[in-house]
């Protein structure tokens, strides 16, 4: 796999990185502020510096199906964990793919170590957490930990069971999008997978990271080895240090992005909240 390149990171970085700000990075975060660090401002940093969002989220139609598509595989899993068949009712339902279904059914036979919607945080020191539903870790009871970034994957499989003294050596962590199927970036979300995951499980030496579009016949699958772990870590945390700055400055100028070179529709921003907007 191709390494990419890397700005300066802090002294010491491996072991402690000094944060500028309490702002836990995801995957979609780093992508939005990737895109347009405007929209990214308005929908998500403004949180962190005034207390509330300037444009809030909203679901739409296709995130709200998204959702209940994800509800579908979820039960499905938790049926075939439990050593069933996938019920009668979720097979009949119009969401669900059976081709989908009947991968899915094969894969957690031969891998019956099942994790079902995991979050994993990883805080300042790259210690791994996993974190409950409202994305605090569920070991501690008190207090938070400043997260790094956080990852949550749909479904992982694993060759020994992951929790209690068994170690597993390699993993599986699925992803399941809806929409037309697309290639991953090589250093992209499933890269962030990886990385969670091997420090999660610092016994795991190969992780496969897969996205499963639900509405195709299709996935996208990459390999990842321990020994590109430092990598990983290297390439995540520049782009966490470079939006944790921006977020200190806590000032910008509106900037174009490269899909839209002059006039924008791109976000809800109206035309007060960004200049490129064509939004009333
Ligand atoms: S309208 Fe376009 S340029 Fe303006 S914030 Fe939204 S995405 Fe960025």
């Amino acid at each position: 796999m191709r390494t990419p390149q890397f700005i300066d990171l802090p002294a010491s970085w491996e072991t402690e990185v000094p944060m500028e700000t309490n702002w836990p990075a995801t995957w979609s975060k780093l992508s939005t502020y990737a895109a347009c660090p405007w929209k990214f401002w308005l929908t998500d940093a403004s949180k962190y510096v005034t207390g509330n969002a300037i444009i809030p989220f909203t679901s739409n139609r296709a995130t709200e199906l998204g959702e209940k598509k994800h509800a579908l595989y979820e039960s499905a899993a938790f049926s075939l964990k439990n050593g069933c068949r996938v019920p009668e009712d979720i097979q009949k339902n119009p969401l669900w793919n059976a081709k989908v279904g009947r991968a899915l059914e094969s894969m957690m036979q031969s891998y019956s170590d099942a994790i079902i919607e995991e979050k994993i945080g990883i805080d300042a020191k790259w210690q791994a957490w996993s974190l409950n539903n409202y994305w605090q870790p569920a070991a501690k009871l008190f207090g938070t930990n400043k997260m790094l970034i956080r990852a949550k994957f749909d479904l992982g499989l694993f060759n020994k069971a992951p929790y209690g003294s068994h170690a597993p050596t390699h993993g599986i962590l699925i992803d399941y999008k809806s929409g037309k199927p697309r290639k991953p970036e090589l250093w992209g979300q499933l890269a962030l997978y990886a990385m969670v995951s091997m420090c999660r499980w610092p016994t795991l030496n190969v992780v496969d990271c897969i996205y499963i579009f639900l509405d195709h016949d299709a996935k996208y699958e990459q390999r990842y080895q321990r020994s590109q772990l430092l990598h990983l870590k290297a390439y995540f945390l520049a782009k966490i240090l470079e939006v944790q700055h921006y977020i200190h400055m806590s000032e910008s100028e509106p900037q174009v992005n490269s899909m839209t070179p002059t006039k924008c529709n791109w976000c809800n921003a109206t035309k007060d909240q960004c200049r490129y907007s064509e939004k009333g």
